[in-house]
């Protein structure tokens, strides 16, 4: 019995190895190398330097899974993807085949670039593809090492195998300027562990048995058969008396320099027992440890991660107010700095970085966003923003490398990508100057009239990685002296010029068909994006196949079936984007459509307290995965109740699926904007967030938002994502707490925008600061508060929602049955005294009320369950005390409302 767990973060807790589980791997690793060696030699023509080039970015794509996976897997159906990501894949395999042919200049337009990439030889792209049929298993083996420490003891063990190993690839790019077997070495870096995950006590030898069973298998024609036996030799010796560059680099990754002598300054004065455990090598440390017995294994693995923290982090991050929300830092205290980290500065700052971090910023991504008044349209821009700042970036960065005949930026080199911004190694080859030139005078961004803001910084020296709160703080100064130097926004002076009739800010320049006998004068940015966004974004999402569980959805399908047009022409559904969305199942539906909108409740201190580079990589990889692989299970759940109800006729049996896959705006890190059926809206939040919280270790602020379709879709974002803010839960009795939330609010006939929200909440529960005392709208709801809610109904379940919808008629009397003794409530508090909201006397005879009613519903027969049920759980979560009192009526009228209105009543 191998006794090994990870210290996973932020939670704090310690994730024991199912050691079945992960041998159960082998088969699949072996299998996913084996499939990968072979399409790279098949995509190189059997050019042995070309295709060990390729199977090296390839590799590293496993472990930056989260990120080109997306959050449901899909085979495109034409040229245009719908997730950025993808395009990364084409380049980054691609530029080894094309060469020079694919190379990203700053002269290129957006239009250009997407061209560019778009235009690869479909067969090439098509091979691609098949890589992403291994779906499943991909997911199976990044998760495991996700979950397995590259290193098992207590102290170290907070660093999972998937971060290590690839930065350990990374650091060995970094260290050599110039060598042939670059891509040799950084696939013998991104494997040289890989036996850690079925057998950590003969790890070295099990990582050359699996690649002895990949040749083997690969039945001795692999053009790049040479180039394997000679990384399996590099991985046999890499723990070895010589120092060679694996070696190096997997100290550096580890931070081995920078963390050993603390674990050991720890393990002296905590008095643990594990400690006579580290003298020991190989299989005698790991009987070691398990001796020691699990909880042993627990606490060392806690105690030594505080005492780190205490070394390591600043002690302004330890003390700041938003700190207690990491329960585990409450009793760390900010040592003194010892030795080990004085030596370990000094020397930082006397010698030359190998590596800068490039940071790339589109500021203002939401107003850019929301610039836009169609669905289409925003749905392309938060594309658009993701791939400039993502694959654009990088490309540019590596190309300008290749240009100059230098070895190609790693695929790890993008360490993280999301949410408008990205980080980027690149190797010193470059200085800064150069690295900034770059980014300078590009086409796209006058194109778009947008700024990208880039900010590079010292990231690696020879012996150590800095840690992100150095970074972070440096990146903190810079882009401040950025903001005052350049606006993100030009400033145009009214009257001067005819605006765009789109965003009603810059100067129009040409007249665009709007529709057939429709044109309108838009500026250079909106006329550009409307024009891409034909066949991208929305539109890509809709037309692809998506693989759920088994079944093939492609939403395009539907949407044309629905919406057939009066000319009958293909394109005709995408002008019904919001519609179909919605869910409507003809053109003369009244269906309304939800927003959802969330954010990551104290990302900011969940980042900075951690102690090394790969602790950061670690959350935020988990982070992102976590997420997408919430909202994929959720989907599934949704996909399974669809297939299965027995209502389900042939043709609409996949209705609200392919929906929801339409309607997502982006997803990734801890930014979520979706659009979904409103029937379903509320009930697909609380389990997609149930599971983000358990998947990541964050809490969640979430909106959600009715309205019609034909509302404008920019306000409606703007006002989701204040209900949003509205949600969050700060502080409980002085304290910040972490808690997942949900706001939902309906509007049918007035506009929603940021002002209406902010004012309604404020009239019914008072503004952020000052709060009314006596509520009946609460706003920030506990997410297991309005799960029980749904539940006490039988609502939490997606088969009864699934019912409701392809029942219509009977789903909405059922749903205004529950409604009902709550719009009795809401009538009866605006006939008491209109002018009075919040006073203590309406909202006690408001409870009054509710009381009396539930006992009258009791008596009488012809009422159902439901309707006692409402009142009962609506005063089960009335809060009173000294200080004022709460029920959440309102936010159980809008949860109903939002229900019914998916039905097509509101
Ligand atoms: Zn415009």
């Amino acid at each position: 019995m191998t006794l090994r767990g990870k210290l996973i973060l932020p939670e704090f807790e310690v994730k024991f190895v199912e050691e079945n589980k992960v041998k159960a791997l082998r088969e699949k690793i072996i299998n996913i190398i084996t499939q990968i060696s072979n399409l790279s030699c098949e995509i190189a023509g059997n050019d042995e330097r070309q295709a060990m080039n390729i199977l090296a970015d390839l590799l590293a794509l496993i472990y930056k899974a989260p990120m080109i996976l997306s959050y449901a897997p899909s085979l495109p159906s034409s040229k245009y993807s719908a997730n950025a990501f993808e395009y990364l894949l084409y380049y980054v395999i691609l530029r080894h085949k094309y060469g020079k042919e694919l190379m990203i200049t700053p002269d290129l337009g957006v239009k250009d670039l997407m061209d560019k990439l778009e235009k690869l030889p479909a067969e090439t792209v098509r091979n691609l593809k098949s890589f992403f049929q291994s779906f499943k298993d991909l997911m199976d083996i990044y998760e495991a090492l996700l979950y397995t420490p590259a290193d098992t003891r207590p102290g170290f063990n907070f660093t999972s195998l998937a971060s290590h190993l690839q930065l350990t690839s990374l650091v060995v790019w970094a260290m050599q300027q110039q060598t042939y077997d670059q891509s040799q070495l950084r696939v013998a870096a991104l494997l040289h562990d890989i036996g850690k995950l079925v057998n950590p006590e003969h790890h070295v030898r099990e990582s050359v048995d699996i690649l002895e069973e990949v040749l083997r298998k690969s039945t001795g024609e692999l053009c790049i058969k040479g180039g394997i036996e000679k990384i399996r030799d590099e991985v046999l010796h890499h723990h070895g008396q010589i120092q060679t560059i694996l070696n190096m680099a997997d100290d550096v990754a580890a931070s081995h320099d920078r963390i050993s002598p603390i674990v050991m300054e720890g393990l002296d004065n905590l008095n643990l027992s594990v400690k006579e455990c580290y003298s020991k090598r190989g299989e005698d440390s790991f009987n070691c440890l398990e001796s020691k017995g699990a909880q042993e294994y627990e606490k060392a693995s806690k105690e030594l991660y505080k005492y780190l923290s205490s070394v390591l982090l600043d002690p302004s991050v330890i003390q700041k107010d938003e700190a207690k929300v990491l329960k585990y830092l409450n009793d760390v205290k900010p040592a003194q700095t010892p030795k080990s980290t004085q030596q370990a500065s000094a020397n930082t700052t006397s010698r030359n970085p190998i590596a800068y971090l490039v940071y790339v910023d589109f500021p203002g991504i939401q107003k850019f966003i929301t610039n836009f008044p169609g669905l289409r349209e925003m749905s392309f821009a938060s594309f658009l923003v993701d791939f400039i700042t993502s694959v654009y970036a990088f490309a540019l960065i590596d190309s300008k490398f290749r240009d100059l005949g230098k070895s190609m930026l790693p695929v790890e080199a993008l360490l993280s990508g999301y949410g408008g911004h990205s980080y980027i190694v690149v190797r010193a080859d470059l200085d800064k100057p150069d690295i900034e030139g770059l980014f300078k005078n590009l086409k796209l961004e006058e194109e778009l009239d947008a700024k990208l803001n880039v900010t590079v910084l010292d990231f690696m020296y020879d012996n150590e990685i800095l840690g992100i709160n150095k970074i972070s703080e440096e990146i903190g100064k810079q882009s401040y002296n950025r903001y005052l130097l350049d606006f993100n926004e030009r400033l145009y002076s009214y009257g001067l010029h005819e605006t765009c009739s789109y965003c009603g800010i810059r100067p129009a320049v040409d007249d665009v068909p709007i529709s057939p006998d429709e044109k309108e004068r838009l500026c250079k940015r909106c006329k550009l994006v409307r024009e891409l966004s034909s066949n991208r974004g929305f539109s890509a999402k809709t037309d692809t196949t998506y693989m759920i569980d088994g079944s093939f959805i492609r939403p395009a399908d539907l949407a044309k079936s629905i919406f057939k047009g009066k000319d009958s022409s293909e394109g005709e559904y995408l002008n019904y984007a919001m519609e179909f969305i919605a869910g409507w199942k003809n053109e003369n539906d009244k269906k309304y459509i939800s927003l959802v909108k969330a954010d990551g409740n104290y990302a900011g201190i969940i980042f900075s307290a951690t102690v090394t580079f790969s602790d950061y990589v670690d959350r935020s990889f988990r982070l992102d995965y976590g997420i997408k692989k919430a909202f994929y299970e959720t989907l599934k759940e949704l996909h399974e109740k669809e297939t299965s109800s027995a209502n389900a006729q042939s043709s609409t049996g996949n209705s609200l699926v392919p929906r929801v896959l339409s309607g997502v705006l982006y997803l990734g890190g801890d930014d979520i904007m979706l659009m979904s059926p409103s029937v379903i809206a509320i009930q697909f939040a609380v389990r997609l967030f149930k599971k983000a919280q358990e998947y990541t270790g964050f809490t969640f602020k979430v909106g959600v938002l009715t309205v019609k379709p034909d509302h404008p879709v920019q306000f409606a974002y703007q006002a989701v994502n204040e209900l949003m803010e509205r949600a969050k839960i700060g502080h409980l009795n002085g304290s910040p707490v972490a808690m997942s939330s949900i706001a939902a609010m309906l509007f049918s006939n007035s506009l929603a925008n940021r002002n209406v929200i902010d004012t309604e909440i404020n009239k019914y529960s008072g503004s952020k600061h000052n709060e009314i005392k006596y509520k009946f709208l609460v706003v920030s709801n506990p997410l297991e508060n309005v799960e029980e809610f749904l539940k006490s109904f039988g609502l939490e379940d997606f088969k009864e929602l699934v019912n409701l919808y392809n029942n219509e008629r009977e789903g909405r009397n059922k749903v205004k049955e529950v409604l009902r003794p709550i719009q009795d409530v809401v009538g009866y508090l605006s006939t008491i005294n209109k002018e009075n909201k919040g006073s203590e006397d309406i909202f006690f005879k408001g409870l009054a009320y509710m009381v009396r009613q539930r006992a009258r519903v009791k008596e009488n027969q012809s009422n159902t369950d439901s309707q006692r049920k409402v009142l009962s759980t609506l005063l089960q979560n009335t809060k009173i005390s000294n200080d004022g009192g709460s029920a959440p009526l309102y936010d159980y009228y809008f949860i109903l409302k939002s229900i019914l209105a998916g039905l097509g009543e509101a």
